[in-house]
């Protein structure tokens, strides 16, 4: 590969590159250029000096600190959370200003700031496309940008304050982790008898669910520093600046032993590395030396590490071997017991009416994320201030839970009269299906007001006892219940429309993992032919068979689908006056309880006895 033919791009497209660059250059090296002579020095020493009285003047800008020392040399650290600096400063004599270091001299400055820059760049550029033709690949662009260090910022966060009841549920990882708390708080009590704690834990979960104000919690209670930093922050754009930042937090850490080194989304570093040329290079080089670093340190000086990701199965296996990240936390959705007590948890913060049924709320809030929960009690709160009252009521938080879960309600947008027909008969058809089923869940609430996710009905169904071993029947009479919604268009207008895409969607889903995952078909029996790879963010799934298979597979999904659509249609055939009873109700009223429901669906029962017409479908 000698020769690489590279595609004419127009000309503007360089320039764009180059000005760019510059300007990058402008932002990112340029105060250090032109503050020559400072000395960079930790927060302790800046603090010192302040105490000491060494501190002539003293300029505060966005996230540092610049200021002459009384021995007359420039100085710089950077800022961090301090609510006292100001004052302790002010005490200590030092006089505020705006400017202390003197400017270059104007051609100087831009001399450094346009003209040496546009050499580097066009110097780089061709040093980069040389390299790239030769194919050489590595980290060879490090030493050039090796000025990534002066940038590195890592903050000792405040976390003074959260502690482990600001976390409700999660009973498990609370237990893991208040045994960090427990090493960081009498770290002599595990060395004495031998214990090596571990150096780090990984904290795996869908996003929402805490792992973050966990890893806060933690340094809550220990009392001790809680240094944080995200996965993407390291991801810069000059190569070996990632791996500088790594250096730092170490440095750093160290001196301030004991105390808690978080690394958020840690995958965004720590993905798998794949050995291919360019690209991820400098990703790999970060990961690399944050390897080297938890290798490095003596983990009896306490100093924990905390890491959190959503996506486990992407690490790279080196993270998780022994001595590193061997500890997991994981961190699920909450359950029933969990949401109510995260909704309690945040509604404390609120004013709220007394004897509200948290558990009510926390039952129609089924599968929302403790994010999503204390959401749903900043809406309601939201919604009683609009309301002009002063406290949250049951109301408003029912309301809110479908305004976090289907979209804010949409009153403006109309529907027509037969529109709103076609989407009461279909949701009734949903609800009529699952109701008749007798293992299917009930109904809580059916409303065909639109959303603006572009539902234009929703059944909400809950689960009376959340259970996690569904059995096969369960599950066909889960697909039947979402093909309850066609089938209703079907047997009442004889037309189908656009409203079941997503019924369908979710039907073929399941059908399919029923078949590949769950092995719960006759004719393939009990092979895994999918694998989940993501189980946190969607479950996509890769499929492992032949081409045949799959083909075989589809036309068994499609069997099994048309079979439980078969039988939610005869269902709703059977049930016919209900339907009707029910979805004049639901047009009516636009919406319909789950208690409604019910006494409708007796009702009718009671008065009109069924009329069996002959087989029609
Ligand atoms: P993650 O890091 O897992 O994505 P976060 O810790 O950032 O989630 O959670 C975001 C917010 O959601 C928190 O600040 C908190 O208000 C709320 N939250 C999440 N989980 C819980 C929980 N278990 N208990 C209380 N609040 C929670
Ligand atoms: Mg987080
Ligand atoms: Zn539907």
């Amino acid at each position: 590969m000698n020769e690489v033919k590279r595609p004419r791009k127009p000309l503007m497209f360089y320039y764009a590159i180059v000005l760019l660059a510059l300007i990058l250059f402008n932002a990112l090296v340029m105060p250090f250029l032109t503050n020559p002579g400072v000395i960079e020095v930790d927060y302790g020493t800046f603090i010192k000096m302040t105490e000491d009285k060494q501190i002539a003047e003293v300029m505060l800008e966005d996230n540092k600190i610049i200021y002459k020392g009384t021995d007359g040399k420039f100085y710089k650290t950077g800022l961090m959370e301090d609510p006292e600096l100001t004052d302790r400063l002010y005490k200590s004599g030092a006089k505020f200003s705006s400017q202390i270091i003197e400017q270059m001299s104007p051609i100087l400055s831009i001399l450094l700031s346009w003209v040496l820059p546009m050499v580097l760049i066009i110097g780089v550029g061709q040093y980069f496309s040389k390299k790239l033709m030769e194919n050489a690949g590595g980290g060879a662009g490090s030493m050039m940008f090796g000025m990534g260090k002066s940038n590195a910022k890592v903050y000792v966060k405040s976390t003074s304050g959260i502690k482990f009841d600001d976390v409700a549920g999660e009973d498990e990882a609370k237990e893991i982790l208040s045994e960090i708390v427990d090493f960081l708080e009498n770290p002599k009590k595990y060395e004495s008898i031998g214990a090596k704690m571990p150096k780090g834990a990984l904290l795996v979960g869908p996003p929402g669910t805490g792992k973050t104000l966990l890893a806060k919690a933690v340094a809550g209670e220990a009392n001790v520093p809680f240094f944080s930093i995200s996965g993407s922050e390291f991801v810069e754009m000059f190569v070996g600046m990632g791996a500088a930042k790594v250096r730092d937090l170490f440095k750093q850490a160290n001196e301030k032993a004991p105390c808690i080194v978080f690394i958020d989304e840690v995958d965004a570093i720590g993905g798998k590395r794949d050995g291919r040329i360019g690209g991820n290079d400098e990703r790999e080089q970060t990961l690399n030396q944050l390897l080297t670093e938890m290798d490095g340190f003596d983990g009896s000086k306490g100093v924990v590490i905390l890491a959190a990701t959503n996506r486990p199965e992407s690490l790279d296996p080196a993270l998780l071997r022994p001595g590193r990240f061997d500890r997991r936390v994981p961190v699920e959705l909450p359950d029933l017991q969990g949401r109510e007590a995260i909704l309690k948890v945040h509604a404390k913060k609120v004013q709220m009416q007394p004897n509200i049924d948290f558990g009510a709320v926390a039952r129609a809030a089924a599968g929302a994320s403790g994010a999503e929960l204390a959401n749903i009690v900043n809406e309601a709160a939201l919604r009683a201030v609009r309301d002009g009252r002063k406290l949250v009521t049951q109301a408003d938080l029912e309301e809110s839970v479908e305004v976090i879960i289907a979209g804010y309600q949409k009153k403006n947008r109309v529907l027509s009269d037969k529109e709103k027909m076609v989407v009461a008969y279909h949701e009734i058809g949903h609800a009529l299906v699952a109701a008749k089923q007798s293992e299917s869940a009930p109904v809580h609430k059916i409303t065909i007001i639109p959303r603006t996710n572009g539902a234009l009905g929703y059944t909400m169904q809950v689960e009376e006892n959340e259970h996690f071993l569904l059995t096969k029947e369960e599950l066909e009479n889960k697909i039947a219940t979402f093909t309850g919604g066609r089938a209703a268009e079907s047997l009442i207008f004889n037309q189908i429309t656009t409203g079941a895409s997503n019924d369908i969607e979710q039907a073929t889903r399941l059908a399919r993992a029923m078949i590949t995952r769950y092995g719960m078909s006759d004719e393939f029996g009990m092979v895994a032919m999918e694998q989940l790879t993501n189980q946190y963010l969607g479950g996509d799934t890769t499929l492992a068979c032949s081409a045949e298979t799959a083909n075989h597979i589809d036309a068994v999904v499609r069997n099994l689908i048309n079979t439980q659509y078969h039988k939610a249609y005869h269902i709703l055939k059977d049930n016919a006056n209900q339907l009707h009873a029910l979805a004049k109700y639901l047009y009516e009223h636009e919406t319909i309880t789950g208690d409604e429901f019910m006494d409708i669906l007796h009702k009718t029962e009671a008065e009109l006895p069924q009329i069996a017409e002959g087989e029609g479908y």
